[in-house]
């Protein structure tokens, strides 16, 4: 069966569309500037290859953005399927499933109901999500769709690890406590881990560390999650590329009370110009973070100090959470492609069992990036880089659902 991955944004729409006899990727687009008003864009890449690249009149709305998704998979010339009827299943990355959903579901008016519901917990993709949904409905009518969840798999954390210390009233009445994001990938890559050591997931403690622009840890026992970084939204737990990561919030009403700021000016600042941006004054990419620590910027060196010693600290915790761990694994942007920052969050962990081999870890300096354990042989901690790939994991679940 061939699998569509959909990930709308508010104004773009990413697109994969995955061959799940090999689990080979067909093809690779993204559309955007959808709605802005502006000249729209949209690529497409078939083996690596662009086959279109346009650039001209706006894009109104999703629909048209899946209209244009189509006609390139279906195009005469270079598409992947002669129509679209040879699409099985379309499987959509939605963020936020609130209490509501532990697994993917088969979308049906009732999920796309509560994935409206859910909107106050996600304000900003959880709408983006419903309209590629709708759009993806609107065009393909006939075709199964499938939503996966961001948060579903953190939804197994005890209310211990979920609850904050504000009165339970407001977690009755609205909500209020962590979800944890990233879940499809840390889902993924802790079984794969499991997989790639030979062992059963039960017998497994792994502290998952999804590393890229925003960043997350999850502390994975038996195979299910225990605690996670991300709370309410994605903004808590390390440093990110332009998120603050945790903080008190008293600095959110000192700093709106003495800038004149509203919260949700602070709160965009704390989204959006924080984080490794925020600190460095130079990107939010950890390339030019560690370009410019390099030659000697002050702030670089301590942006990039704040995120490895945020992420040594939640290590330790999670350590602690469940009475030792077994695997750390490191995976997404940062934690595949940087061994440097790998070495520098496990210096010392030796007090814990890791010890990793700075050999082995640098040999999978990029672009030499695979599966690997990069601890020393005598580390009672394995020590992985497991590349994400939350495509793939996407459409395992679509392909599950649907053939049910
Ligand atoms: P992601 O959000 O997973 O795409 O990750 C983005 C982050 O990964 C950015 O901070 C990049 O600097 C980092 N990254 C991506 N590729 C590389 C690379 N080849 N070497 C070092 N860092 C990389």
């Amino acid at each position: 069966m061939k699998i569509l991955i959909v990930n709308a944004g508010s104004s773009s729409l990413k697109y994969q569309l995955i061959d799940m006899q090999d689990e080979s990727t067909l093809a690779k687009g993204l559309v955007e500037r959808i709605g802005m008003g502006t000249k729209g864009h949209h690529e497409c890449k078939i083996d690596g290859k662009k086959v279109v690249d346009w650039n001209e009149a706006p894009i109104e709305n999703h629909v048209q953005a899946c209209q244009m998704m189509l006609s390139a998979l279906t195009d005469k010339d270079f598409g992947v399927v002669k129509s679209m009827d040879e699409i099985g299943a379309v499987g959509h990355r939605v963020l936020h499933g609130g209490s509501k959903f532990s697994a993917s579901v088969v979308i049906d008016d009732a999920v796309e109901a509560a994935i409206e519901e859910n909107i106050p917990l996600g304000p900003l993709h959880n709408p983006a999500n419903l309209q590629g949904i709708r759009a993806c409905r609107a065009v393909m009518p006939g075709t199964p769709m499938v939503a996966v969840f961001d948060t579903a798999f953190h939804q197994t954390m005890p209310p211990k690890a979920y609850m904050y210390g504000v009165p339970y009233e407001y977690y009755e009445k609205l909500h209020v406590r962590r979800y944890g994001f990233h879940g499809t990938s840390h889902r993924f890559v802790s079984k794969r881990t499991a997989e790639f050591l030979g062992k059963n997931p039960e017998d497994l403690r792994i502290i998952t560390c999804h590393l890229g622009n925003g960043s997350s840890l999850c502390a994975v026992d038996k195979g299910k999650c225990v605690d996670t970084s991300m709370g309410i939204t994605p903004l808590e737990g390390v440093l990110m590329g332009t998120r603050s990561g945790s903080m008190d919030p008293a600095v959110v009403e000192y700093i709106c009370n003495n800038e004149g700021l509203t919260v949700s000016e602070m709160l965009n600042i704390c989204n959006k110009k924080s984080g490794l941006l925020g600190i460095s004054g130079v990107s939010n990419d950890m390339r030019d973070v560690d370009d410019a620590a390099t030659k000697g910027n002050p702030r670089a060196q301590l942006a990039r100090d704040m995120l490895v010693y945020g992420i040594r600290k939640y290590i330790g915790s999670y350590a602690a959470a469940m009475n030792g761990v077994d695997a750390i694994v490191f995976t997404a942007g940062i934690g595949e492609n940087n061994y440097k920052l790998r070495e520098d969050v496990m210096q010392g962990f030796e007090f814990m069992g890791a010890k990793i081999d700075v050999e082995k870890n640098k040999a999978l300096a990029w672009p030499n990036v695979h599966e690997a354990v990069v601890s020393a042989d005598d580390s009672k901690v394995k020590i992985l880089v497991i590349p994400t790939n939350e495509e793939i994991a996407i459409a395992r679940d679509t392909l599950e659902l649907v053939s049910k």
